[in-house]
């Protein structure tokens, strides 16, 4: 992410769109896998599994199938065991473009292509939530992607409490590349502390990660410190901290 992506990015994180008060009583987590690698899932579904937890996977139809750079992404019908074993499919665009930088027809018609996308692969679906790509957002994307999707989540670090922005939800990294224990636990501690919505997002789960992936103990980790905090998709949290029910 360039100097000017950061820039915008660290100004629109403050400029809400969709705004909601939490009703939530108690900390709630989520776990999201972006674009996605297929080892977000055959790694990382396991791992779910063996915790109770259930995960958003943001998946691009441009990847579906696809090997680039070496990494391998999800295969087709596997957003359907996906969604079988109670997880949610969110959208993250077709192309997986910077939206900031495509204008918004050209951004309208790459949501609406995924769309299609997924209704094929899963039948009659319409993704509730959508995910960034490269969590690059501007107050008009927003506003493109509040129209679409009940919940929008980007990766603008921080715990979602008090006054939550429905438009561009907070999130905090699982990454190889800047791997960090302690600030995995302040996000645990602050989610507990304030009633807050802790969501994680990351990519590929394994052992020789990208820098943008974990490893499984990293996962694990992650997983293990939300013991006692109920993790659930992103669009299910999103209603129980609006409505205040599951
Ligand atoms: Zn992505």
């Amino acid at each position: 992410m360039g100097l000017l992506h950061r820039a915008r990015a660290a100004v629109t994180g403050r400029l809400p769109v969709k705004t909601a008060r939490s009703r939530l009583e108690a900390p709630l987590a989520s776990v999201s896998f972006d674009d996605f690698p297929r080892s977000a899932w055959t790694t990382g579904g396991p791992l779910l599994a063996k915790h109770g937890a259930r995960a958003s996977y943001y998946a691009s139809g441009r990847f579906c199938g696809a090997v680039e750079d070496g990494i391998e992404y999800f295969h087709r019908g596997e957003l359907k065991e996906i969604e079988a074993a109670s997880h949610e499919v969110g959208c993250h665009g077709f192309g997986h473009i910077r939206g900031p930088q495509a204008a918004s027809d050209a951004l309208d018609l790459d949501f609406e292509r995924n769309a299609l996308f997924l209704e094929q692969e899963l039948g009659g679906f319409r993704a509730s939530s959508y995910a960034y790509p490269y969590g690059d957002v501007s107050p008009r994307t927003k506003v493109l992607a509040a129209r679409r999707y009940a919940v929008s989540r980007g990766i603008y670090a921080g715990v979602n409490a008090g006054n939550i922005d429905l438009a561009e939800l907070r999130a905090v990294p699982i990454e190889a590349r800047r791997w960090r224990p302690d600030r995995i636990d302040a996000a645990v501690q602050a989610a507990k502390a304030r009633r807050g919505w802790v969501i994680f997002f990351t990519h590929d789960v394994s052992p020789a990660p990208t820098p943008f992936g974990c490893t499984p103990e990293m996962l694990d980790y992650v997983l293990q410190s939300l013991a006692g905090i109920e993790v659930l998709p992103i669009k299910h949290a999103m209603a129980k901290a609006v409505f205040g029910t599951a």
